[in-house]
């Protein structure tokens, strides 16, 4: 078969790029390279114990059926009563849906809503799935440009700028991948402003890391600031990050019912339903014991401040302190237009990452794949062991560049 059997929509998008770098590195480790990953985009800590004992219960007492498309009851009351209990934020059953993570999620409600020439506004840097399931739903993504002035947060003038008659939604992305960006009250209430002259918009709401913010910062939605918006914003949510429930695949969305309903008429032709046995955890997840979240989060606080002492002091290399996730969005223009002692030209953060990954066996996602540049993605997604290493690595190396 021949690549021209392919859909012209689906030729419109790329592999994900953080997956592929992650591919990369785990492939190249397989051929035996001592490879330190700083790609990773998921908690490298094992789903605490509770949550595992849930899931084997639930098979042992045959748990093992399709269950409503919208996800199990039990599933849809415990992310009701999450959402009261951790963003003071009242749903009804009928406002929520589990689904197989939260890409899928994400993938759903864009599709279950987009039309051809309709604008999906996204900033930079954004997570890198965003602007490509607009494509494949044959919608135009709108990138805003990011800002590193503005603490890569979108401002309120540049949403205005960005919106058309054809805009559908506006993706928020708050704790931000990969900036780190944690979105204040006064932020959101800006936006917010621009947003209610803008009835025919819709408001994503990704909120995957909201467990993970450090020193002062403090999670909002932009419902919790605007409650009037709560009717057009669809927040998106899932196990993956805050219960280190990667490989479950399991995610939620919480918004006005006909979306919701839309999304659950979609899944019921697509997936049916999320696993049976992943929804059983991921009701002992969100019900139960919560302490796992402080905990790893308080590790991530200090991987965080290790990898910026780490790294301060790289010539060339310059780390704002992300307020939330677990990424550090490196800024690497002083090294570009510099020379390694093989010859290889640093012409954009694309070769610095292939450089570092060649010579210095790191492995990082360059920021061109979330839409800013010159930058580099590194993930503190691992043992402080590793994260000294793999700095000591990418310091070496950027030395030796001239
Ligand atoms: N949103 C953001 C910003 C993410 O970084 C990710 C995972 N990398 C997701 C959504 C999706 O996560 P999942 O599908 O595992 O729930």
């Amino acid at each position: 078969m021949t690549t021209q059997l392919l859909s012209s929509r689906l030729l419109s998008i790329q592999p994900s790029p953080s997956i592929a770098a992650n591919a990369l590195a785990n492939e190249l480790r397989a051929q035996g390279r001592d490879i330190i990953n700083f790609t990773i985009g998921e908690p490298d800590f094992d789903t605490p114990p509770h949550i595992i004992q849930a899931a084997s219960a639930a098979m042992q007492q045959g748990d093992t059926h399709y269950t409503d498309t919208r996800g199990s009851l039990a599933l849809r009351q415990a992310i009701v009563s999450k959402l009261l209990r951790d963003n003071g934020l009242v749903y009804d059953l009928d406002e929520v849906i589990a689904g197989s993570g939260g890409k899928h999620i994400i993938y759903h409600a864009l599709a279950a809503t987009l039309n051809a020439g309709d604008e999906v506004i996204v900033h930079a840097p954004y997570w890198v799935s965003y602007p490509d399931i607009a494509r494949l739903n044959a919608a135009t993504p709108v990138i805003i440009p990011g800002d590193e002035s503005s603490g890569f947060k979108l401002t309120a003038q540049a949403l205005e700028q960005a919106i058309t008659p054809h805009s559908k939604w506006v993706i928020l992305n708050t704790p931000n991948n990969p900036s780190g960006a944690v979105y204040s009250r006064e932020e959101l209430l800006a936006l917010a402003e621009v947003l209610r002259l803008h009835p025919q918009v819709l408001i994503m709401s990704d909120e995957i890391y909201e467990h993970f913010v450090y020193d002062n910062a403090c999670h909002l939605s932009i419902v919790n600031v605007a409650p009037d918006l709560k009717a057009r914003t669809l927040i998106v949510n899932g196990a993956s990050k805050g219960y280190a429930m990667t490989g479950w695949r399991l995610g939620f969305a919480a918004g006005p019912s006909v979306l919701i309903k839309a999304i659950g008429k979609l899944i019921s032709q697509t997936t049916t339903c999320p696993s049976s046995i992943s929804q059983a955890a991921a009701v002992a997840a969100f019900a139960g014991d919560q302490t796992p979240i402080a905990q790893m989060r308080e590790i991530y606080a200090q991987r965080r401040q290790r990898m910026l002492e780490n790294l301060d002091g790289i010539a060339g290399l310059r780390c704002a302190s992300p307020q939330g996730a677990f990424y550090i969005f490196a800024n690497v223009a002083g090294l570009l237009g510099k020379q390694s002692p093989q010859g290889q030209y640093m012409a954009s953060d694309t070769d610095l990452a292939n450089y570092l990954l060649q010579e210095a066996n790191v492995a990082t996602v360059s920021g061109e794949a979330y839409g800013m540049s010159p930058y580099l993605r590194l993930s503190f997604s691992s043992p402080m062991d590793v994260i000294d290493e793999g700095c000591r690595r990418i310091s070496a190396a950027c030395r030796t560049l001239r």
